[in-house]
């Protein structure tokens, strides 16, 4: 069928605009000239141009050269979303701040071509922050994987450079991932590497040492043991050379025959403090960051796998929602209102009979969310709540009772602890509203309002009075 087509369904084809970055001329001028291109002596200048690439190929003097213009490039808003390709290999950092090696100029134009078509399929404004522009980036090029890339001065020994670039303050792009891959945004593809980490501060720089299982003296050696068969004596091997032959130190019978006269001891090894003998010495691991030391297994295993958009990704780039504002609050809140009032009942009836039972409540609500929700958008609200919720997830211990009573109220129980304890959670939650603030100023305004066991009286309520009473305290 031939006929017009309409003018709606053309949109005019004009050339992906390719800039070429490179300090020498000589270097890109053939393919600056095939790709169409405009040359740009630094990736600084090309930024300040204003110049609306589609694809960049990037030829730096030297690998650091490069890996420098890709860090500059990724955390421009718009550049930084462009295809990014490189004229050489860069090391490990410019692979994974890159899209590759440029091929073919048919390859540049095709790939510039085809995240331009992706970038006009988007439904939305232009990415708010670095959560944003990860899930758009990732959108805009199906094809990357984020890869964890070693590197032994990280404390995390692996890390995400792109990740990375567009975390938040005091954050790191593991902790970046890690919200997005709790929002189910992200999913694995292949586990590439599983440590140890430290428990007390993440880092994975962790040392290892053998001590003595008597005096913890780390001051042992190897040693060989023999066993006297006829005396039943066991001592080192030293102690039985004589003039060439071994003899019992202590019966003096000659040892000719191994299995026969004598055999090795199975302890070899023996400490230089308090002599003692054994087989296998006590390891312990210390952080060599933080000093602090544990038993191998109370170590903290973590995953560094690479990772892509899931479905759900894919949808909250394209949309820019990112789903429901209290996906990562409920993913923390493992109890039913009514289980939350029954346990606080039981409590408060153990808490009246034995006097070494205590507990703690405390009430929390988001006390502008509807303000806020009218005054930015809604993402960017569930973003805020999203790190909130991250970090009130470090400071709520397992055996603590979380619940969502309503949008705006959260509750805690805490069995076991006493006033001060609830002092100091109550500090490190009130801080969190502060710290969810973003860079236009607003963030979440927390109140709390709390309880323990030892201020209620002997005709104390039961839970549900008790709950009311915190609430009329909020209010
Ligand atoms: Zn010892
Ligand atoms: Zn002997
Ligand atoms: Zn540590």
């Amino acid at each position: 069928m031939s006929g017009k087509l309409s003018s709606t369904s053309v949109r005019p084809r004009t050339h992906p605009a390719i800039a070429l970055v490179a300090a020498e001329t000589s270097s890109v001028t053939a393919l600056c000239r095939s790709v169409n291109g405009t040359r740009f002596a630094s990736a600084e200048q090309l930024i300040a141009s204003g110049f609306p690439a589609d694809g960049i190929v990037l030829s730096g003097a030297e690998v650091a050269e490069t890996q420098q213009w890709l860090r500059s490039l990724r955390c421009h808003s718009r550049l930084g979303l462009s295809l990014i390709l490189l004229s050489s290999p860069s090391g490990a950092e410019g692979e994974a701040l890159s899209n590759g090696l440029a091929g073919s100029q048919e390859s540049i134009l095709e790939r510039a071509a085809a995240v331009r078509q992706r970038w006009d399929s988007l439904e939305r404004p232009e990415p708010l922050d670095g959560d944003d522009q990860l899930l758009t980036f990732l959108y805009l090029h199906p094809d990357y994987r984020l890869e964890p890339i070693a590197d032994w001065r990280d404390e995390r020994v692996y890390r995400y450079p792109l990740a990375d670039l567009y975390s938040r303050e005091r954050e790191d792009g593991f902790t970046l991932l890690t919200r997005l891959r709790q929002r189910g945004l992200l999913e694995p593809v292949k586990l590439v590497e599983r440590l140890h980490t430290c428990p007390d501060c993440t880092s994975a720089h962790i040392l290892f040492n053998e001590r003595c299982p008597q005096c913890a003296s780390i001051d042992i050696t190897e040693q060989n043991f023999l066993h006297c068969y006829a005396c039943g004596n066991v001592s080192s091997q030293e102690s039985y050379l004589s003039r060439g032959a071994l003899v019992c130190p202590k019966c003096s019978v000659q040892l000719r025959h191994i299995g026969v006269d004598y055999d090795r001891a199975l302890e070899t090894l023996t400490c230089n403090e308090c002599s003692a003998r054994f087989t296998e010495p006590d390891v312990k691991a210390r952080c060599a960051r933080c000093q602090s030391q544990c038993a191998t297994d109370a170590l903290v295993a973590r995953r560094f796998d690479s990772l892509r958009l899931s479905s759900a990704g894919v949808h909250a780039a394209r949309s820019g929602s990112t789903g429901d504002l209290f996906a990562l609050i409920d993913d923390m809140s493992q109890a039913h209102p009514a289980y939350f009032t029954q346990t606080l009942d039981w409590l408060l009836a153990l808490s009246r009979r034995h006097r070494d039972v205590h507990f703690a409540v405390l009430a929390l609500r988001f006390s502008n969310l509807k303000a806020l929700a009218a005054q930015v958008p809604r993402r960017r609200v569930a973003q805020m709540l999203d790190g909130l919720a991250y970090r009130l997830r470090e400071l709520v211990r397992s055996t603590d009772l979380f619940m969502r009573d309503d949008d705006e109220l959260c509750w805690l129980l805490l069995p076991q602890t006493p006033a001060p304890g609830l002092a100091v959670l109550q500090r490190r939650i009130e801080a969190l509203g502060p710290a969810s603030a973003g860079s236009d100023g607003s963030s979440i305004e927390l109140a709390i309002a709390t309880i323990t066991s030892a201020e209620l009286s002997d005709t104390a309520p039961n839970a549900s009075m008790l709950m009311a009473r915190l609430r009329s305290a909020l209010a």
